[in-house]
C-alpha cells in the first residue's frame, strides 16, 4: 500500500514537473512575438511609420533615405527590431523602394500572404515577430533568387556594421 502511495505521488509530481515544463515553452514561445495595442503602437512609432507598419500604407516612391543606402549591415523591422535583411541582399531596382533578392534566415523571419486590394495578385510580405506591413514580393528580381523583396523604407530601420 505504502508503495503504491509513493508510486501515485512520484507520478503527479513528475506530470506536474512536465505540466510546468510545457508551460515554460509556450511562455519562451509567446515573448518571441510582439503583439501591442494600437495606442502602444502609436506611442512606439512615427506617424509615417504607423500608417506604412500598422495601417498596410505605402510610402511615396524614391522618398526613403534607404534607397540609396548600401554600407554594409543589417535592416531590421522598425517595429520590433527583428532582423529581416542584410546589405548583401539589397539590389537597385529602380522602382522607388529599397528592394532586397533574398532575407535573414529560412523564410520564418518574414510571413508572405495574398493579397487582393487594388484589384490586383500581389503576396504581402510582414514581419513575423510584430506582425507589421512591410511591403510586397514580386517574380520578377534580376538576381539569381528571381525575388524582389519590395520595402517600404519606413517599416525599416538600418544598423550599419561598425
Ligand atoms: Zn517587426
Amino acid at each position: 500500500m505504502v508503495k503504491l502511495i509513493c508510486a501515485i505521488i512520484f507520478i503527479s509530481a513528475f506530470t506536474f514537473c512536465k505540466c510546468q515544463n510545457a508551460s515554460k515553452e509556450k511562455q519562451i514561445k509567446m515573448d518571441s512575438t510582439l503583439k501591442l495595442t494600437n495606442e502602444e503602437w502609436q506611442k512606439r512609432l512615427l506617424p509615417e511609420q504607423y500608417d506604412v507598419l500598422r495601417n498596410k500604407g505605402t510610402e511615396k516612391p524614391y522618398s526613403s533615405e534607404l534607397n540609396n543606402e548600401y554600407s554594409k549591415g543589417v535592416y531590421v523591422c522598425a517595429g520590433c527590431g527583428a532582423e529581416l535583411f542584410n546589405s548583401d541582399q539589397k539590389f537597385e531596382s529602380h522602382c522607388g523602394w529599397p528592394s532586397f533578392d533574398n532575407e535573414i534566415g529560412k523564410g520564418t523571419n518574414i510571413e508572405k500572404k495574398p493579397d487582393f486590394s487594388y484589384g490586383m495578385i500581389r503576396t504581402e510580405i510582414i514581419c513575423s515577430k510584430c506582425g507589421g506591413h512591410l511591403g510586397h514580393i514580386f517574380d520578377d528580381g534580376p538576381t539569381v533568387t528571381g525575388k524582389r523583396y519590395c520595402v517600404n523604407g519606413l517599416s525599416l530601420k538600418f544598423i550599419k556594421t561598425p
